[in-house]
């Protein structure tokens, strides 16, 4: 079945409309760093202001242990958010309390409120399903239809994701229609060739990946932290870089399917080894079966692909009509390492077909070294629910709107 589309809710002027959005924003002294989850929002925000509904927008903000935490308050991202639509927001300083009750009561039509983080209340991630159910109902009242635009939770059974979207009327936002759209493209007949790029930590995050993308790749291109233990799989020494011994079996696995099935997998055939890990580390270039004969011996420590690497990485990219990357090349934190990582996302800038990024470190990452959202065709605003759907599972979020 199709997700429920904005448009099946019908006319929503004068409704009192929630909007579960994702405000999950990284704060730093109560400074928003990076707003990209907030202005995901706005397509659909605009869309109901537009139609003179009564918006009641709703969010998490981090971890806080189910109680209020002035920490992980949303007021900076109601302030944001304010800026953002250019009219006021009104901020309730509770979720489902007297506060947020008065904030719904004085909207007109075409107003936006928003209230106080749903994790300053237990019922919001409780596994206990009459738990989750009551809050959900104590939410309820403050809406007619409830819009569910969070992505980045649709992969949570949580009560504003799941059980409220099961009390009141529902649909998906335009942000959420949009993942669906573009993720479902990555795993149903992509346009070909299909390249799919993976890099960060560690395999042991990725397997769900690896394993339902690989039958339906043309190519599969290994960076990151990741590729140290596919080249231990080929019998290389990686020195002091990340390997996941437990995880041999496994990519030696992947490999032989790869082959089977005529998938090309590619690896590094050269990366950049530093001295320690730091900005300040002394590095090298080699190739990847030399990780150990440099100067720096077994300790060398490989921190990012090489530029021969980069370079062909990048021209299986652009020669490609679909392409999904998740996981910077390297540890782009660090300026000398942040190469490899910048040569993928210029290429999938240059991508004559779908270019997707996803995952949380990959986003930040081509946001920090100064490419534009746009750049890219869709950058993927949900970390762990993009992974999961894309490894083929049944996300709740996505389930209750209809999605299957
Ligand atoms: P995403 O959030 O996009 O899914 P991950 O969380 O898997 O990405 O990985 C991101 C992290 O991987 C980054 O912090 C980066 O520094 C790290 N990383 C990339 N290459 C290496 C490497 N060679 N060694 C250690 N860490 C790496
Ligand atoms: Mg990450």
């Amino acid at each position: 079945m199709a997700l429920r589309t904005l448009d099946s809710l019908g006319s929503l002027a004068g409704k009192r409309v929630i909007v579960r959005a994702d405000l999950n924003v990284p704060l730093q002294d109560g400074i928003i760093t990076d707003d990209g989850r907030v202005r995901a929002t706005l397509p659909t925000l605009n869309a109901l202001i537009n139609q003179g509904a009564r918006v009641v927008v709703c969010s998490h903000l981090g971890r806080p242990d189910g109680a209020p935490d002035p920490k992980y308050s949303l007021e900076p991202v109601a302030q944001r958010l304010s800026e953002l639509l250019g009219k006021p927001v009104a901020f309730a300083r509770d979720t489902v309390g007297e506060s947020a009750r008065e904030a719904v009561a004085a909207l007109e039509d075409g107003d936006v409120a928003i209230i106080e983080n749903l994790r300053f209340n237990p019922g919001e991630t409780a596994k206990d399903d009459a738990t989750r159910r009551a809050f959900a109902e104590e939410l309820a009242t403050l809406g007619d239809v409830l819009v569910s635009d969070g992505f980045g939770v649709v992969h949570r059974k949580q009560a504003s994701v799941y059980d409220l979207a099961e009390i009141l009327p529902s649909a998906a936002g335009f942000l959420i229609e949009k993942e669906v759209d573009v993720l479902d493209r990555l795993t149903e007949n992509p346009e070909r060739p299909y390249t799919v790029v993976l890099g960060g930590s560690k395999v042991s995050d990725k397997l769900g990946v690896i394993d339902h993308l690989l039958p339906r790749v043309d190519r599969l291109l290994i960076g990151g932290g990741m590729l140290f233990t596919f080249l231990a799989a080929h019998g290389h020494k990686v020195g002091s870089s990340l390997l996941e011994a437990d995880q041999l079996d496994t990519v030696r696995d992947y490999m032989r399917r790869a082959q089977e099935s005529g998938v090309e997998l590619v690896l590094p055939t050269d990366v950049v080894v530093a001295s320690k890990f730091g900005a300040d580390a002394e590095h090298v270039v080699t190739s990847a079966d030399g990780i150990e004969d440099t100067a720096f011996g077994a300790s060398g420590l490989g921190l990012d692909i090489g530029p021969e690497t980069a370079e062909r990485f990048a021209a299986l990219v652009r020669d490609s009509k679909t392409v999904f990357w998740n996981g910077p090349m390297g540890v782009f934190e660090l300026a000398p390492f942040a190469a490899g990582t910048k040569a993928v996302a210029q290429a999938l800038t240059q991508v004559d077909g779908l270019s997707v990024v996803g995952g949380g470190d990959s986003a930040a990452a081509v946001r920090q070294l100064g490419f534009a959202d746009d750049a890219f065709g869709h950058i993927s605003t949900g970390g762990g629910a993009s992974l999961e759907f894309l490894e083929g599972k049944k996300l709740p979020g996505l389930e209750v709107l209809g999605w299957q």
